[in-house]
């Protein structure tokens, strides 16, 4: 164990239980955007709800961003908020640069343009963590969530990525998905045993089946579509851990606490401006956490319409943030919806 990141973690905890809104420690987990262009215009995405401009985080800012969260005891990166990474340039690179300071990485994709060369390149540069998103086991089914989506190529290109990681060895984790909605609710049975009979029933390999996600009650087509299968949500009057825990940074160096402000409903920084250090216990994220430990967030209706993610202290402790996401992703053979991670 990293005493480091352990101690960290405990600054973060303590934190959390005694009401401190000024942290010692640092974000264990970052989400940082490499962009927000899609080829793809699925049915339950938020980026039917963006408005901000399309663009792709600059590679400069994204080594400063993975130098920082490296001196910062930062477990775990995401590259991936709104958007589709595999079509950054320096992707392979930041990568490389991210697993070369010690940081473990992962990234969810719709896996199109997951060709022979960007696998290799991937699992070459040491990508912990690959997320593939195939939304059902039914080819109509999923080319209706995904529009816009080859089933028969994705599904090729995910069975190839498998091949290559069990041929070269290597450490990366794949996980397949699948969303649990209306329309995919008698499939789960299917998808577990599509995957297993390929030979994803492993321990390199994971999947889940995930519930589907309303983005915090911001997309009523998604409840369209989630009428019977979705769980009656109810609010969890706790303060929610994620402003004790991530940030999020967008592709232009915007701050947000979390994925839920995919549109910059709540800015809590620029790195333009301002550094993580600085973000974390500024202003916006101190009233944040106010709002959260008054149980009063009207001034921040996303927050307002969320569940919100619970503390977890032990696992907290125990497990590092990579650690923590193969727990949740360790449901092969189980085919009940699991929450999606932030
Ligand atoms: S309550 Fe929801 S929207 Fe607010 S910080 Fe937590 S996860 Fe994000």
């Amino acid at each position: 164990m990293n005493i480091a990141n352990f101690v960290n973690r405990c600054h973060l905890v303590s934190g959390y239980y005694a009401g401190h809104v000024r942290l010692s420690g640092f974000p264990v987990h970052l989400k940082i955007e490499l962009t927000n262009f899609c080829n793809l215009d699925c049915r339950m995405c938020a980026r039917q709800k963006m408005t901000r401009q399309v663009g792709f985080m600059n590679r400069d800012l994204c080594y400063e961003i993975l130098d920082w969260a490296s001196r910062h005891c930062c477990e775990f990166v995401y590259l991936h908020f709104l958007g589709e990474s595999l079509y950054h340039p320096d992707l392979q690179k930041i990568v490389r640069t991210a697993h070369s300071r010690g940081i473990r990485v992962g990234l969810s994709t719709n896996a199109t343009v997951l060709d022979e060369a960007i696998a290799h390149g991937l699992i070459d540069s040491g990508i912990d963590l690959l997320v593939i998103a195939v939304d059902s086991p039914r080819q109509d089914q999923y080319e209706f969530l995904r529009k816009g989506a080859s089933w028969t190529e994705v599904i090729e290109n995910t069975l190839r990525f498998a091949r290559i990681c069990k041929s070269s060895c290597s450490r990366t984790i794949l996980v397949v998905q699948m969303v649990h909605c209306d329309l995919t609710a008698d499939e789960g049975v299917e998808f577990l045993k599509f995957w297993g009979d390929n030979g994803l029933a492993s321990d390199k390999f994971r999947l889940i089946v995930k519930q589907w996600d309303d983005w915090a009650g911001q997309m009523a087509e998604v409840r369209e579509w989630n009428t019977k299968t979705s769980p009656s949500v109810l609010r969890d009057l706790r303060p929610c851990v994620l402003p004790w825990r991530e940030l999020s940074v967008q592709w232009d160096g915007t701050v947000v606490p979390c994925s839920r402000f995919f549109d910059k409903q709540l800015v809590v920084g620029s790195l333009g401006s301002s550094d993580l250090t600085r973000v974390w216990n500024d202003d916006e994220m101190v009233e944040l956490r106010c709002a959260h430990l008054k149980n009063s967030t009207a001034s921040v209706p996303v927050c307002q319409g969320c569940p919100r993610q619970a503390m977890r202290p032990w696992s907290y402790l125990r497990y590092d943030q990579f650690a923590l996401r193969l727990r949740h992703y360790c449901s092969t053979g189980n085919r009940v919806p699991k929450r999606g991670l932030s």
